[in-house]
């Protein structure tokens, strides 16, 4: 019996991780189709881009080059990680960081709990440092736009809106197939699914942050949805960690929307460096308010696209990151429902106990 649960929790774990993989990778590919036929890029004119760049320290960036793949592979591995860090190279730090972490998981728990603890407790400095930074954006922003609109008049807005309704399409045609997998693979009514998970979205509209509503997440899935703990215990709290689908999309539309009002030609080898990218980098983001953007820096040194654009896209960025964290959220409801559905027999046996359970479809 003990085998066959080990072998039923593999089951879930593997199946987890490949269905964040998929339902990402049909973020950014929904992304870069939309943002393909929109062409958000082309509504923003030159002199609000001027504007825009006046305001803003120009900051030197290390680009991939894309004609020598193979080489840029090579040169993404950090010969010294002192260095990258001092350089701030983000693609390396997160290669370094990569296999630090792969070594730490080699060792044992008494080995590496000091580590463990440092680090929390350096990501937890950081993350009120970038709280104190965001509290003071809006300001910061809505001197920005205003000087920017009193220069360059109403089409400094009207540019920049059609990237907002851009991501908003994208994520509408996300929500899409998530109802679609819903309808098609758990056998329930969209309807009804909505209904459910209606006040965690609200939730996530209103703080932006896929971990603070965490725990209404998980409260949904178990009693509303009746997913089994077994599974929601998982998928959630994972989910929450590195399944961003609405990020990804996001990220994948600023940067080619970036790239067009730049006019810098990507090529095909800069959009598919930009889905892969998109797809680390919101694997990477944490579910905190704002801070997909600042991720965004990383995917636009990458391609050679210059992160001082991000100034274009900060005044907006706030309704974005709304909309985007409702459609992570719902990810996470959908990727339960869905495992739920494939594993219900198996959870059943998995886990006994288990009070929930889903209606029969
Ligand atoms: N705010 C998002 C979330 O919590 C992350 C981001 O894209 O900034 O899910």
């Amino acid at each position: 019996a003990s085998e066959k649960i080990r072998t039923l929790s593999e089951l879930r774990h593997l199946g987890s991780y490949f269905y964040f993989l998929l339902t990402t990778t049909i973020a950014v590919l929904i992304g870069s189709g939309v943002a393909y036929l929109v062409q958000p890029g082309s509504y923003v004119s030159g002199s609000l881009l001027a504007a825009t760049l006046a305001q803003v320290p120009s900051v030197e960036f290390s680009y991939v080059d894309k004609s020598n793949i193979p080489d840029a592979i090579v040169a993404l591995i950090p010969t010294n990680p002192y260095e990258t860090l001092v350089a701030g190279d983000m693609l390396q730090i997160v290669i370094a960081a990569t296999i630090i972490g792969v070594a730490a998981i080699c060792l044992s728990d008494k080995h590496t709990r000091p580590f463990l603890e440092l680090l929390a407790s350096i990501q937890m400095i950081c993350m009120v440092i970038v709280k104190w930074v965001l509290r003071f954006a809006p300001l910061a922003v809505f001197g920005l736009i205003a000087q920017i609109t009193s220069r360059v008049g109403v089409e400094a807005v009207v540019g920049v809106g059609m990237y907002v309704v851009t991501v908003i399409i994208g994520l509408g045609g996300l929500v899409v197939v998530y109802l679609a997998a819903v309808a098609l693979v758990s056998k329930r009514s969209p309807v009804q699914f909505f209904g459910c998970i209606r006040e965690v979205m609200l939730l996530a509209f209103s703080t932006s942050s896929s971990a603070t509503v965490m725990p209404v997440t998980l409260k949904t899935a178990e009693e509303k949805l009746g997913i089994n703990p077994a599974v929601s215990r998982f998928v959630v709290p994972l989910g929450t960690t590195i399944n961003m689908d609405g990020t990804a999309l996001y990220q994948t539309v600023a940067a080619i929307f970036l790239a067009q009002v730049f006019g810098v030609d990507i090529g095909i080898q800069g959009i598919l460096l930009i889905l892969i990218t998109s797809i680390g980098a919101s694997i990477g983001t944490p579910g905190t308010p704002g801070v997909g953007i600042v991720i965004l820096a990383t995917i636009l040194s990458t391609v050679g696209i210059p992160p001082t654009g991000i100034a274009l896209l900060l005044g907006v960025d706030r309704i974005l990151d709304m909309c985007r964290t409702v459609v992570n959220v719902t990810g996470d409801l959908t990727a339960c429902t869905v495992i739920n559905r494939l594993l219900k027999l198996e959870c059943d046996q998995f886990q006994p106990t288990a009070a929930a359970s889903e209606p029969a479809g």
